[in-house]
């Protein structure tokens, strides 16, 4: 088990090796990080690691994650970038298309109910359909991901998939993907909004699931 999210060291933010890093500090397990060095001797990897610190050096605490992901686009020379949404999010994903189409991008954007498969086709029952006894479209992100690699997308955004429904799309896209908005219903698609909070207004994030909760 690593220990990072309660380390009080962060020995892995200098180089000074007077500070040994703590009990159950990944840095001290072997192979990984061969295997992560192995991996950015790659060269669309390395590029790739490069182009994030381009533009994290570059729009510092100035660029919003819209520009920087246009931008990034951009010095990566990127042509084909496709835009994968939530129906919830529909006049959302217009304006992100129009945006990056600005910046002369082909943009490729896909809903999450395209190809209109009955939610009764991969046997979800009537217990989680929110329309019990009607044809309910349901989210087709592994078909999302499938068009857009058909497109040979070079980079996909996504754009408030739902919980699960993201996993599926980002298992199934060829291209390398970002994430532009991630889904949450109840905070405006902020879901760190809950953990701001958590101090004040909302306390029960520290709480654990109630007990009838399976
Ligand atoms: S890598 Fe080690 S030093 Fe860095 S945060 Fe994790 S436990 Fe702490």
């Amino acid at each position: 088990m690593s220990i990072c999210a309660y380390c009080e060291v962060h020995a892995c933010l200098t180089e000074d090796e007077k500070v040994t890093p703590p009990r159950g500090c990944p840095m001290h397990k072997e192979n990984w990080q061969e295997k992560a060095r192995a991996a950015y001797e790659d060269h669309t990897n390395r590029k790739m690691a490069q182009l994030a610190a381009h533009v994290e050096k570059t729009g510092y605490r100035e660029w919003t994650r819209l520009e920087e992901i246009a931008r990034f686009c951009r010095r990566a020379a990127y042509r084909r970038v496709g835009l994968a949404f939530c129906s919830g999010l529909r006049r959302e994903a217009r304006i992100v298309a129009r945006f990056l189409e600005k910046w002369d991008l082909d943009v490729f954007t896909v809903m999450c109910k395209a190809g209109s498969v009955d939610k009764r086709c991969v046997d979800i029952g009537a217990e989680d359909r929110m329309r019990p006894d009607e044809f309910e479209p349901m989210c087709n992100s592994i078909g999302q991901a499938e068009l857009l690699n058909e497109e040979e997308t070079e980079l996909n955004i996504l754009l408030g998939l739902c919980v699960g429904h993201d996993s599926l799309f980002l298992k199934h896209c060829e291209a390398p993907c970002t994430i532009l908005a991630a889904k949450d219903r109840r905070l405006g698609h902020n879901p760190l909004a809950a953990v701001y909070l958590s101090e004040s207004y909302y306390r029960p994030l520290h709480e654990g699931p109630d007990s009838d909760d399976s």
